[in-house]
Order: structure tokens, then C-alpha cells, then sequence
């Protein structure tokens, strides 16, 4: 029987429609769903694999015990005894002798989104770990001071800008992040067809540099100071226009005070960008109809990540650009209420144990969970659980975090691989494949430069239990119900006290009402999509059951299988604003107090070479190396590496070269490029598939080397804890 179906891919921010051609419940075909308002039609070569993922006979289709070093098959029954087992004792004597790292794959499941918040607090501990602080923690924070706690964060309006600046991000290879479009080049190709400016700033001359009108090629881990120094030129050159933001915004006073001595000609040789160019960028940003400045990975995973994201917005309110059509604008996602309670931001509501490192948002750095477990004491991790990610190849030195898993005494991973990170844990729980759950976009509709829902139902029936079932029980488990915990009765109770909450909260659009009635309204649906149904109804468009009869329901969003286009982002603030004052506090003490430590860097003397990382279209999370169509061809993994450099290393294409760091050393063949900067050397990350005890048949065999092998969990941005993976100092040798 042919079938077709349409969802949307979650393997990036982008969140394309998919339309799933399927036969005799096989995939046949994936195109871009040309009827999606949002991606009409777009779609990458990762999106199309989607089937494969599905049908990879590496994928765990059975839970996994480790016995006598290897992993077998077992039954779910046998296997939640063994998790039961395994952690009881650690929780009952410490429940901080426990950790957990949550991965990225769970930001695109709504299902995982809404499980994980009551596991973690249910488990306990304070060593929460997530792979946040090896992305975008530094703009959460940023925006957390300025617009209030939670994730408001503007994104870039770039289907209306007539002036883009972007630093440190690739969109051409990645389809944007923190920016959620799909068909980013086609949206900036667009930008320069209307006669619209995009200038990239990266130390790699990367696609989408190529296709913009200029490219600077800054040193790495400088954007901060290269953002400080247009903003002093907006302030000297008297360039500022608050324009309407002028009642909202208290601190522009303390910025331009503070930003004063970080002058082009004083930061163009650190930055390796001219004084007259940063000039000249600041004069074009002010002058543009509209304008955005946007940063992404290559801005937010150096020392100064923080300062960095904070600099970015600090341009769009100067000129005026942020919630203005063209800047950098909010939106009004389906699923959250209108506006917050506001909130302080207080970052150190708990310290690390071994390094005294405080939390952000609930969770502790990922560059000291090794720390956690290997160094002895009191509160030492022993037990340890992961939801998706692969810590050993995505977080820094690596190296030093596989010894500590290997030395822990209980692991259990919900995942569904056995990769260089679960191949430690002691349970491995297989979760359904993609095509198999229901999507929601719950983080991503709040980044969307539109406002837009779409839910899809899963495409085919699972072939185990959901992911939300694993987590929901694994909350039990923790909470001392042992393996016969019930998922389905442990969230129902969940669900009440949700609707409950609601009723009670005198802002809600179901005050005084009665709980059975809310409850009963939303039995059309089960399990976890009874508690999106109750957030979009609740939420900025939702009928508020009953409240308002135009107002949205999952049912009616569900009645758009290509999904619902809710038009251009509007200005908000200051509804938007959950800060103590109702305005954008544009100088936060604590970054104003950093400005101190980035000037005494910039006086510090510089590395000879150091590494960044590299981002490419047909990689994404590391298990994507494991489908052939999207690593054949020529190896991608190499060292990219400056002719200039390399004649004086005595390096040529295709040689292999050592490349040492303060905490490890890998080897690989170079690849001579004139697109990175002298002084810079690339490699991709998620590589690294050589280890022993994987079951990644396809990745195994083009394994790559483990970039975070060179980064050093040691030097981390101090405002969000976030770690340090670009700019590495490194030295480079021929390979004897
Ligand atoms: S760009 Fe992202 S969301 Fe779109 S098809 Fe590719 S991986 Fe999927």
C-alpha cells in the first residue's frame, strides 16, 4: 500500500516540512514539502535520510546490559530491573552521587522537552549537565539579563533586513541556530537580490562568506572586542538612535562609558580587522533602513561568549534595531502565554563541588563533569545517566571524560546507539526512531523569524516505547517506585497538577475554573500531547478553552498537516520584557564587570596557531556519520590548513600532520586551503568513531579523529560556564 505523509525533519533548527512518500510501510521516497508555508519545499541532504535512519540496522531495536565487557540483548522487563538496581542505592545514600546529560536531540522533541523537566528535578542532584554549555548558554545568559529570565531571545528578521552582519556562524552548511528558517542561503541570497548587504566576520572564508558582500577574517575569540569597538564608534560618532526603545531601555550610559576605550585603532591588531573597516561597519549598521546583527558558535564558544552575544544585542538597541521589522525581533510563540511574571536572572543558586563552578538555569558546566566524577570526595559522581548527546565526542578534552566514564561504578543511557559514549553505560534503553514519535517544535517556534506551529503525527506505528514512556518511568524509577513504575498513571498525576497550577494562577485564561472540566476537554488526546494541547490553548493564540472561540487548539493546528503560518514577527516590548524594571537592561553588572578581564586578554600575548571548528551540510550530530549517503565520497575529517602555514611546516595536501594541544594530540591528513585565515587550522567535530565496544558499522570505517581531544575543559567563559571550543592554542607537526 502507497501512502504519503508530511512532518517535520528534526535533525536541525530548521525544521523543514518533509513530504514521506511510503510503500508497503517502508520509505520510499522524502522530498521537501512544497505546500509547508515556512520551508516550501526546501530541504537538505540530511533531512532526505531520514528512512535510512529508520531502517539502519545499527540502530538498537532492544535494550542492551553490559555483561563481561560486551552488550546484550535483553527484555525491557530485565532491563528496567537492572536500572532500578543500579541507581536505588546511589540515590538513597546521595542523590548528588548521581548525574545526568542531557544532549541535543532532545531540544527538538517536544515529548523529551516536557519529560525531562520533572526527571531531572525528580532525580535530585545538582550535577545536572546538558550540551548547552558547548553552545548557546552564553546567549541565554546574555538575553536573561537584558530581556528577563527564560528564553526571550530576538532573533534576526532576516526576510526583511536590509543589512545583515553575522559572526562566528555558517548558515550555508548549518541552516541557521538561535534563527529558525528553513532555506537560510535562499533567504540570503534574497537579502542582496533586494540590494540588502550581508558581511560575514569568521576566521574561515567559509560558503557563506563566498556568497556575502564582504568577508573580514578575524582572529578567533575576538569578536567580543571587534562588537565593543563598533559600539564605541556608534557612540563617538554619535550614531545612537534608541528610536522607539527610547522609554525602554535604562544602562546605554554605563555601555558607551564602558565601551569607550575599546576604539577600532585599539583593538584592529587583536582583532585582525583595520580600524577603518570596524568604522566603516558601524557607520553601515547605523545607517541601514534596517539591520541585524547576528552571532552564532564561533561567537558564543570562546572566553568571551557572553560579552560577545551581549555586544551583538547591544548594536541592535543602540540603532535602533531591535523589535523593528528588518532587526532583530521577538516572537509570540503558539504554546507560551503573552507575557512572563518577571524574573532576575541569578546564575550560582548551587556551585560544583570540585571547581566551585556556579549553575545556569539549573545546570552545571560540561567542561567539569569529568571533574565531578573522577576527582575523590564527598558527593563524588558514581552513577550517571545520559538522554541522547555523545558528551565523549562533542564536549572538551574528551579524552579525560572517557576515563571517567569508564571508571564509574552504574551508567544507563537512553539512546539509540552504542556509541563512543553510551559504550560505558551499563543499560543501554533504545528509543523509537524519528518517523516513529509525533512532532512539535516546543524550543524551536520560539526562535522562528515567523510565527508558526506545525504538528506531526508519528509516520508509523513504534516498535517499542516512546521515548516519553522511557523518561516518564525512568521518573518513577528515581523517585523510588521501582521498576513497576507506570508511566501513563505517573503522568497523569503530572498532568493534573499542570491543569490545577493553571486554574489557580489568577493571570491564566482559566482562573477559578474547574479542573475536571480542563482535564476532560483535553481526554480527546493522550499522553504527552494532552499537555501541548493544554499549552497552546493556554498560550498567546489559544482558545484559553472556551475563552476565546477563534483561538487555536492542537486539534486545529493539527488540522494543518503542512503547518500554520501566523505571520511576520510584531514588535513586543515592552510585553515582552520579564526583567525587574520592564525595560531592556542594556549594561548588566556582571558583563560590564567582564569587560575588565577581555582587556587585559587582548593585551595578552597570542598564540602562534590555534583551532577552530568547521561545520559542513552533510554532518550534524555525530550518528549521521553512520548513514553512507551522507559520508561518502572524499573524507571530510582533515586538518585545514593555511598553504602559508604549511609551507613552513613543511606540510602539502594530503600529508599527515600531528596536531598537539595543552591536553592532547591527534593525527590527520591536511587539507591546503586558502579560506582560512594564517594562524588558524579547522577541524570538523563530531568525528572520532575508532573506539572499541561502538556498533557503528558505516562510521567506523571513515572514523575521523575527536577534535575534542585538543579543547581543554580548563579556560571557560566565567558568565555562563559555557565552554571554550574555539581558539585553541595549538601546535602542528609532519606526522613521522
Ligand atoms: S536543513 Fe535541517 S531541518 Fe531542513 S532538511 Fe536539513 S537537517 Fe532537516
Amino acid at each position: 500500500m502507497k501512502r504519503t505523509a508530511y512532518r517535520t525533519c528534526p535533525l536541525c533548527e530548521a525544521t523543514c516540512g518533509l513530504e514521506i512518500t511510503i510503500e508497503d510501510e517502508q520509505v520510499k521516497l522524502i522530498r521537501g514539502d512544497q505546500a509547508d508555508p515556512f520551508s516550501g519545499g526546501f530541504l537538505c541532504p540530511k533531512g532526505s535520510t531520514l528512512g535510512r535512519l529508520r531502517d539502519d540496522p545499527d540502530r538498537l531495536r532492544a535494550p542492551l546490559i553490559k555483561r563481561d565487557g560486551g552488550h546484550v540483548e535483553v527484555a525491557w522487563e530485565e532491563a528496567w530491573e537492572a536500572v532500578a538496581a543500579g541507581l536505588d542505592p546511589y540515590l538513597a545514600a546521595d542523590r548528588n552521587a548521581v548525574a545526568v546529560y542531557v544532549g541535543n536531540p532532545n531540544a527538538h522533541s517536544f515529548q523529551n522537552s516536557l519529560a525531562l523537566r520533572p526527571f531531572i528535578k525528580a532525580v535530585g542532584t545538582r550535577n545536572f549537565f546538558s550540551a548547552s554549555t558547548v553552545d548557546q548558554m552564553p546567549r541565554q545568559v546574555a538575553c536573561a539579563y537584558m530581556f528577563g529570565g527564560g528564553l526571550i531571545t530576538p532573533v534576526p528578521d532576516i526576510d526583511r533586513t536590509d543589512y545583515l552582519l553575522i559572526l562566528g556562524a555558517n548558515p550555508y552548511e548549518s541552516n541557521g541556530s538561535l534563527a529558525t528558517a528553513p532555506d537560510w542561503p535562499g533567504r540570503l541570497e534574497a537579502i542582496r537580490a533586494r540590494r540588502g548587504t550581508v558581511v560575514v566576520v569568521d576566521p574561515r572564508r567559509t560558503k557563506t562568506a563566498e556568497t556575502a558582500d564582504r568577508h573580514l577574517a578575524i582572529k578567533p575569540g575576538t569578536d567580543a572586542a571587534l562588537l565593543l569597538s563598533i559600539v564605541s564608534v556608534l557612540v563617538s560618532e554619535d550614531l545612537v538612535d534608541l528610536g522607539r526603545l527610547d522609554d525602554h531601555v535604562v544602562g546605554a550610559e554605563q555601555v558607551a562609558a564602558a565601551a569607550a576605550r575599546f576604539t577600532p585603532e585599539t583593538v584592529a591588531g587583536r582583532t585582525g580587522i583595520a580600524a577603518i573597516e570596524i568604522r566603516r561597519l558601524a557607520r553601515e549598521i547605523a545607517a541601514a533602513p534596517s539591520a541585524a546583527v547576528y552571532g552564532r558558535i564561533g561567537n558564543h564558544t570562546v572566553e568571551f561568549g557572553t560579552v560577545a552575544a551581549w555586544a551583538a544585542d547591544v548594536i541592535n538597541v543602540l540603532t535602533g534595531n531591535l523589535d523593528r521589522p528588518g532587526g532583530v525581533m521577538f516572537t509570540r510563540p503558539i504554546h507560551q502565554p503573552t507575557t512572563r511574571a518577571p524574573r532576575r536572572f541569578q546564575p550560582g543558586r548551587w556551585r560544583s563541588r570540585v571547581r566551585d563552578l556556579p549553575e545556569f538555569f539549573g545546570e552545571l558546566p560540561v567542561a567539569t563533569m569529568a571533574d565531578e566524577m573522577l576527582v575523590e570526595g564527598e558527593g563524588r559522581v558514581r552513577a550517571f545517566i545520559t538522554v541522547g548527546g555523545n558528551p565523549v565526542l562533542t564536549t572538551p578534552h574528551a579524552g579525560r571524560l572517557d576515563e571517567a566514564l569508564a571508571g564509574l561504578d552504574f551508567m544507563v543511557s537512553v539512546d539509540p546507539y552504542l556509541n563512543e559514549t553510551t559504550r560505558h553505560a551499563d543499560v543501554i534503553l533504545p528509543v523509537p526512531p524519528a518517523l516513529e514519535t509525533s512532532h512539535f517544535d516546543l524550543a524551536f517556534t520560539i526562535l522562528a523569524i515567523r510565527n508558526v506551529a506545525k504538528y506531526s503525527p508519528a509516520v508509523f506505528e513504534p516498535s517499542g516505547p516512546s521515548e516519553f514512556d522511557i523518561l516518564v518511568k525512568l521518573t518513577g524509577i528515581v523517585m523510588g517506585m521501582g521498576p513497576e513504575a507506570d508511566p501513563a498513571a505517573l503522568f497523569q498525576m503530572s498532568l493534573a497538577s499542570q491543569v490545577q497550577r493553571a486554574v489557580s494562577d489568577p493571570g491564566s485564561p482559566v482562573h477559578g475554573r474547574d479542573p475536571a472540566d480542563i482535564l476532560e476537554a483535553l481526554a480527546d488526546w493522550e499522553g504527552p500531547e494532552q499537555a501541548l494541547d493544554l499549552m497552546i490553548r493556554m498560550g498567546a493564540w489559544g482558545d484559553g478553552f472556551g475563552a476565546d472561540p477563534d483561538g487555536w487548539t492542537l486539534a486545529e493546528v493539527a488540522a494543518h498537516p503542512h503547518g500554520v503560518d501566523l505571520g511576520a514577527l510584531e514588535p513586543r516590548v515592552p510585553e515582552v520584557l520579564a526583567t525587574e524594571s520592564g525595560k531592556i537592561e542594556l549594561a548588566p553588572e556582571p558583563v560590564i564587570a567582564d569587560l575588565d578581564r577581555l582587556w587585559g586578554w587582548l593585551e595578552a600575548p597570542e598564540p602562534e596557531m590555534v583551532l577552530v571548528g568547521r561545520r559542513e551540510l552533510r554532518s550534524n550530530n555525530s550518528w549521521l556519520h553512520n548513514v553512507s549517503v551522507l559520508v561518502k565520497g572524499k573524507h571530510r575529517c582533515t586538518l585545514e590548513l593555511n598553504p602559508q602555514d604549511a609551507a613552513g611546516l613543511g606540510l602539502d595536501d594530503g600529508n599527515l600532520a600531528t596536531v598537539t594541544s595543552k591536553v592532547g594530540s591527534v593525527e590527520l591528513p591536511v587539507s591546503l586551503s586558502e579560506r582560512i585565515r594564517p594562524g588558524v587550522v579547522s577541524i570538523p567535530y563530531g568525528w572520532g568513531h575508532a573506539m572499541p565496544g561502538t556498533q557503528l558499522s558505516v562510521a567506523s570505517q571513515r572514523p575521523g579523529v575527536n577534535t575534542n581531544l585538543l579543547t581543554d575543559s580548563g579556560p571557560i567563559d566565567p558568565l555562563s560556564g559555557n565552554a571554550v571550543l574555539n581558539g585553541i592554542p595549538v601546535e602542528v607537526a609532519a606526522s613521522s
